[in-house]
């Protein structure tokens, strides 16, 4: 029964968080949402338990395609980095960053960047690509993520600065354009550099705060170095790079850690 404690665990986690926004919001969606999203989550870690191939997949349809249309598309809540500094601008606690303060700021000091392995709808379609695991060197390109984190903040404080009227509406259009142009550089980079996650690693605005905050992850992969015969097989299964065997917080490509769990499966002495 123990390893279904850590299903259990994180039902409770989101659970509190549910109860703890509906309560002091007084807002009962902040109830539903999060016990969704928790429910979802905890669903995915269960049939991982119970070795289902698709168990992540499930996940990352569930809560990505909820966040996607539902969210976004039908309450107009732009979710995307522009939503969230359009509420920061605007002092207002709500939607897009408490979204943010849990899933990426906050959130990732203890389940790292497992946003980006069960949440995000960008990636959601992106794994559906051909490359699952890249066949080339990483390339030195992810100073591009700074330029498009900086332009989205200078897009919505300049909207801000020059009086803008409306900017909700704007900013629902920001949701669309913004979407459309992720997933068509996303796709195109994928073939571009037979690799799905090469959107993830190059240009993605919120891994400016996705990697710091992982670092520090309680939740991480670790490697029994007495089991592991060096076999390498956990690289090369891979999709972000990361040394997996290195137990150490400095291990090479360490925050891009989705935990995917995909060197878990693979490992062929159980060492992960
Ligand atoms: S790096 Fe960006 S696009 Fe990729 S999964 Fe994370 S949040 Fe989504
Ligand atoms: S797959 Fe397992 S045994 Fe092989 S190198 Fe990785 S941890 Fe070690
Ligand atoms: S394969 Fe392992 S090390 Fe690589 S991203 Fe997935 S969980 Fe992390």
């Amino acid at each position: 029964m123990k390893k279904y404690l850590a299903p259990f665990f994180m039902l409770i986690i989101f659970e509190a968080i549910a109860i703890t926004l509906w309560l002091t919001k007084d807002n009962i969606f902040y109830l539903f949402n999060f016990s969704y999203i928790g429910l979802s989550i905890s669903l995915g870690i269960f049939l991982f338990i119970k070795k289902y191939k698709h168990a992540r997949r499930i996940v990352q349809l569930l809560v990505g395609l909820y966040m996607l249309i539902y969210l976004g598309l039908i309450r107009n809540e732009n979710m995307q980095i522009e939503g969230f500094w359009y509420y920061l601008f605007t002092g207002v606690f709500e939607a897009a960053t408490i979204h943010y303060a849990v899933a990426k700021i906050f959130g990732p000091l203890l389940f790292g960047r497992g946003w980006c392995g069960y949440a995000c709808w960008t990636a959601m379609v992106l794994d559906f690509l051909p490359y699952k695991s890249p066949s080339q060197p990483r390339k030195k390109l992810s100073w591009i993520r700074y330029i498009t984190f900086t332009v989205s903040l200078v897009f919505v404080a300049s909207l801000f600065l020059a009086k803008v009227g409306n900017i909700e509406r704007i900013m629902f259009w920001a949701f669309i354009v913004g979407n459309l142009a992720y997933y068509a550089v996303g796709i195109a980079l994928a073939f571009a550099f037979k690799d799905n996650r090469a959107f993830c690693k190059y240009i993605c605005p919120i891994t400016v705060f996705l990697k710091p905050m992982s670092y520090f992850s309680v939740l991480r992969i670790k490697c029994d170095k007495d089991k592991c015969i060096s076999c390498g097989k956990c690289k090369r299964v891979c999709p972000m790079n990361v040394d997996v065997t290195d137990n150490s917080r400095k291990r090479k490509n360490g925050t891009e850690c989705i935990l995917c769990m995909e060197c878990v499966r693979n490992c062929p002495k159980d060492a992960l």
